[in-house]
């Protein structure tokens, strides 16, 4: 899987993790308060060592993941369940610590949620770090680049990619990781030519090897031969001229080219995408996920907090909107301190369901977004909306949220647009019934499609079943647009769908007004919107409308963009 684009070649460097090796030993009653203040000060020493490393050079995605990282070292609970597992079985510190973080990692990696199942490695990551303190023994084999290379690794923790000198690091390939790990999310901001979940390559190349990193296909080649590198170099000029052109059309307008104007916006989850958004020319944010803000820590965030981040977002992102969606926590976005724990939580206890049973956590959420409303362009939505009876106790609940404000002489937008993710089929629906309480609609075809289908987003067995273009979806989507539209309200889309080339045209032909997605795909969709003729894209839609599976309307939107488009701007 490629996740940072670009070619490089070089020199193989091999590295491999060798996980940390921590002994149990049984200790005396006695012995417990002199293994908690080794844990103390080994909690200590990891956060100074953290603390010197933030003072470097570090800003970005490196610097927010550095946060990160220390903020998992602060939290409270992390430390006292070791504390409990020493007293309790009266073991050493560092056992208890590798025990405590194995279950965290356990855990994580069950979650539906890829992002959560990535932070595992961070967790390993701490873990290690504090048991290294406890013992004083080294942590992993230290590697050293002290020429360029493409490093080809088994896995990488941070702090290991931390201390490297990336500078020296022309390529980089993983033979496991995600997309969503912090190390692909580190390489894509540096740049560097990433390949992931690669294995076996770094078994199959040899030190000194020379390797091709094609972070383009998303391919290692191991010692190449004169026509596959030929291959390679070409693909990448053609790379180089589709992304001039692409870069040039950064600051023009999304108008197809019979007149409709799309905004494409971006999806965001923390203030250190901002930027890349920025650079890509995004017309806002679309959607602001803030779930993720309460998932890296252990306690919740007040409304001092949350309102200090949408206010930056906002005045960063002013005079474009930003569209704030309220949480989406609970099922599988679990947070650490709220302790739900569900037999089918993607169809359990999540969103606003969770929301609207909390109210004290939802009602501090919308005070912060209306208060950050009066800094820039807000809008807020809500996930998860399954009828009438649900949005109308959420905007009662934002109602008083608004009263309590103005009684206490609090100043917010008093036009803040309001809106409804559709995301669930009985609200999809009843779009009709649910449109006249809100100014405008967001799909998120990512769910969406999963309780269409009912296939989970996230089970890689049956990942071939989860079809976008399968007509019940498209005639629901249709529906969706033409209920809206007939109340006069706008639609977006915040799914996946949005950025994906083929499934984004059939969305504009249904009459979408607005896409979100990504920012690494902005560029590539202004392209396709500027080149589309919306009349044509209705045709197709109304043609893919007729077909009875989704072999035969994928085939149908292929052909059609091959007509029409060249391989890299549909890729
Ligand atoms: C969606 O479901 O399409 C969506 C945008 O929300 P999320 O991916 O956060 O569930
Ligand atoms: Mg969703």
């Amino acid at each position: 899987m490629a996740i940072s684009e670009g070619i490089a070649r070089g020199r193989a460097k091999i590295y491999r993790h060798t996980p940390i090796a921590v002994e149990r030993e049984q200790i005396a009653k006695s012995q417990v308060e002199g293994e908690h203040s080794l844990l103390d000060q080994a909690f200590r020493r990891a956060r100074t060592a953290l603390e010197r490393r933030k003072g470097g050079h570090l800003e970005g995605e490196a610097l927010e993941i550095l946060e990160t990282h220390l903020l998992l070292l602060q939290d409270p609970t992390y430390i006292k369940s070791i504390k409990e597992m020493i007293e309790e079985k009266l073991i050493n510190a560092a056992w208890a610590t590798e025990e405590v973080t194995r279950g965290i990692i356990h855990t994580l990696q069950a979650s539906d949620d890829e992002v959560f199942r990535q932070r595992a490695i961070d967790i390993r990551d701490i873990g290690d770090s504090i048991v290294v303190h406890i013992t004083g023994k080294g942590a992993h084999p230290s590697l050293v680049l002290d020429e360029p290379v493409i490093l080809l690794a088994d896995t990488l923790l941070p702090s290991e990619f931390f201390s490297l000198d990336r500078s020296n690091i022309l390529g980089l390939s993983l033979d496991r990781g995600g997309l969503a790990s912090h190390v692909a999310i580190l390489a894509r901001g540096l740049d560097i030519p990433t390949v992931i979940e690669t294995h076996p390559a770094s078994h199959a190349a040899r030190d000194g090897d020379d390797v091709i990193i094609d972070g383009i296909r998303g391919e290692v080649i191991i010692r190449a031969d004169r026509q596959a590198a030929q291959n390679v170099i070409e693909r990448y000029n053609a790379y180089l001229k589709h992304e001039a052109e692409l870069l040039e059309g950064a600051s023009l307008e999304a108008r197809t080219k019979d007149g409709k104007h799309i905004p494409i916006q971006s999806n965001i989850q923390t203030l250190g995408e901002l930027s890349f958004a920025e650079a890509e020319g995004s017309d806002g944010i679309g959607l602001f996920r803030t779930e993720f803000f309460f998932m890296e820590r252990s306690t919740l965030p007040s409304e001092e907090e949350q309102f200090r981040v949408y206010k930056e977002v906002l005045e960063r992102v002013a005079p474009r909107s930003v569209t704030i969606r309220t949480l989406d926590l609970g099922g599988d976005k679990v947070v650490s301190s709220l302790n739900l724990v569900e037999e089918n939580p993607v169809l359990g206890f999540r969103a606003v369901r969770f929301c609207l049973e909390h109210k004290d956590i939802f009602l501090t959420q919308m005070r912060a977004i209306l208060r950050a409303s009066a800094f820039g362009t807000a809008k807020i939505m809500f996930p998860m909306i399954s009828g009438v009876e649900e949005l109308k106790r959420t905007l009662h609940l934002l109602e008083t949220a608004k009263l309590q404000l103005k009684k206490e002489g609090a100043s917010f937008d008093p036009d803040l647009q309001v809106g409804t993710m559709i995301e669930v089929p009985s609200a999809a629906l009843v779009t009709d019934l649910l449109v006249p309480h809100v100014d405008f609609i967001s799909i998120g075809t990512n769910d969406l499609i999963q309780y269409t289908i009912a296939v989970d987003r996230n089970n890689q067995k049956i990942a071939h079943l989860y079809k976008p273009l399968h007509p019940g979806v498209l005639r629901l989507l249709k529906h969706i647009v033409d209920q809206a539209h007939r109340a006069g309200k706008r639609v977006a889309v915040c799914g996946e769908m949005a950025s994906d080339p083929c499934q984004a045209v059939v969305l504009v032909g249904l009459g979408v007004d607005e896409l979100s997605m990504g920012s690494h795909a902005i560029l590539k969709l202004r392209k396709i919107i500027r080149l589309l003729d919306l009349a044509a894209a209705q045709s197709l839609v109304e043609h893919l409308l007729t077909l009875d599976s989704s072999v035969k309307t994928e085939q149908a939107v292929q052909e059609w963009m091959h007509e029409r488009f060249d391989d890299l701007t549909i890729r």
